[in-house]
Formats: C-alpha cells, sequence, structure tokens
C-alpha cells in the first residue's frame, strides 16, 4: 500500500520547541517496519519552525515573517538530522523535498515532483516533505501541512493518507472542554461533519480541524481515504494501516 504520513509539530515536539525523543523514536522505528513489510511510504512532516524555536532558544513562536522564516531554515537542518539519524538505524534512506505553492500549481514543476517522488519510491527511499517556509508566507504558500499532505497523497496516488494530531479524531465538539464531546469513528458525507471543524490548539502548530476537513475533501475525492489519529501512540499506524477502527476514517469517495 502507499501511505502519506503527516507528521504535526506537537507530535515531533514539546510545546518548547525541543525534540520529544521517545515519541519520535517509536514513529520511526514504527514507520520503518511498515516499510519493512512492504508499504511505499512517504513523510510529510512539520517541525521546522518549532525545532528552530527550541534550538535557537526563542522563548515562544515568532510573530514576524524574517524570524519565522530564519527558524524554519534552523530547524529543518534538524529535523532532518533527526530522520536521518533514526531511520538509519533501521537502514532506511531519507529524502528531503522542500515545496512550495507555485511548485504544486505549476505544471512542469509538479511533474518534476511527481517524477522525481516516484524515483524516490523505486529506489526504496522515504521521502520527507515538508513546504519550503524561508520561502514562503501563510498567505501566499501552501499554507499549512494538512493540505500539502493532501496534495502530496493526490500527486502520488496513494490510497492511503494518515495525519497525526495531538487528538484522537474528530469530535462532536472540543474534548478538552467538553466531557461530552464524541469520537465520529467514521464519515462518508464531508458536508455532515464541516460544523466540527475548531480553531488551532497547540502553541507552535498551525493545523486543527478545518485544514484537516480540507485535506480530507482534497484527498478523498481524489480516491484515497484519510484518517486522523493521536500522534501520542505509534502503534496505532499498524491498525490503521490493516483498516482497524482507529481515529476517524474518512472514506474515499467511490467507497461511501
Ligand atoms: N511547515 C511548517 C513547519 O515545518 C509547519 C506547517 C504546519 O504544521 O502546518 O514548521
Amino acid at each position: 500500500m502507499k501511505i502519506v504520513i503527516k507528521l504535526g509539530t506537537s507530535t515531533l515536539a514539546y510545546p518548547n520547541g525541543c525534540l520529544n525523543i521517545k515519541r519520535t523514536e517509536e514513529l520511526c522505528k514504527v514507520i520503518s517496519d511498515l516499510k519493512n513489510a512492504g508499504n511505499e511510504i512517504i513523510l510529510v512532516s512539520s517541525g521546522a519552525i518549532g525545532m528552530g524555536v527550541g534550538k535557537l532558544s526563542l522563548k515562544e513562536r515568532p510573530t514576524d515573517m524574517p524570524t519565522k522564516q530564519a527558524a524554519a531554515a534552523v530547524g529543518q537542518c534538524e529535523l532532518m538530522y533527526t530522520y536521518d539519524k533514526l531511520f538509519s538505524e533501521y537502514n532506511h534512506i531519507v529524502a528531503q523535498i522542500l515545496l512550495t505553492a507555485e511548485d504544486v500549481r505549476h505544471d512542469e514543476r509538479h511533474e518534476h515532483f511527481t517524477n522525481t517522488l516516484n524515483r524516490l519510491l523505486a529506489l526504496g527511499v522515504l521521502p520527507i516533505i515538508n513546504e519550503n517556509d524561508t520561502v514562503s508566507t501563510e498567505e501566499m504558500g501552501i499554507g499549512d501541512n494538512d493540505t500539502l499532505a493532501a496534495v502530496v497523497a493526490v500527486s502520488a496516488g496513494a490510497e492511503l493518507l494518515i495525519l497525526l494530531s495531538d487528538i484522537d479524531g474528530l469530535y462532536t465538539s472540543d474534548p478538552h472542554h467538553d466531557p461530552d464531546a464524541e469520537l465520529i469513528p467514521v464519515v462518508g458525507e464531508l458536508s455532515e461533519v464541516m460544523k466540527y471543524a475548531g480553531e488551532p490548539g497547540s502553541p507552535l502548530g498551525t493545523g486543527g480541524m478545518k485544514t484537516k476537513l480540507h485535506a480530507a475533501a482534497l484527498c478523498t475525492a481524489a480516491g484515497c481515504d484519510m484518517v486522523i489519529s493521536n500522534g501520542a501512540k505509534p502503534m496505532l499506524l499498524y491498525d490503521i494501516a490493516e483498516g482497524k477502527a482507529v481515529g476517524t476514517r474518512f472514506l474515499a469517495a467511490g467507497k461511501r
């Protein structure tokens, strides 16, 4: 199976931006194992800005563009260094791809991207993709990695997109504040759950349910299932890959 896995900043790093070593090691181990089992995996990883904040010992996520982009430039190195080190332990080769909105919209550049991606997969490499934050801005860029992950899943013709977040899935209301909030296990009709989209909840990341539902719209329309699951529980990736009920699964058009 071809699977795109999106890792959010809140999964990889502590709120201060320093790497959550235990979590990241566990994730890399499970992902390596899924690859060994014969799956083709593509990672979309956030965390560049967050880890830049940690490495530069900034007090909080910067709000001005040059500092944000500088933090991303520092953090992206740290991120790839970490992945290279951890995946090397399991004999997997990683490759970095940084994209901008233009790369996705421009036909020829998009074709170069998909050709490279497919060749990397054919070579057995694990591509790790992020937005090129040094030249993109939230207003002009792809904006968030949930959307980027969906764009990658569609471009790659993936069967499954897994968005790992700091929450178990899509709820009927915010479970941090409402004890009656219920997890929605399966979504067929997206229009029925749009009312549950909320605002981003973590100090370093940018995503929220709104961007995740947007991602679901993009990939399910292209025939790809999408699952939202909790990144704090890496072992769940095994169950998700086997199609077991974990988190919230958005069914691809045609499977509803
Ligand atoms: N590209 C950003 C980063 O690596 C994250 C964007 C997002 O999480 O949506 O820090």
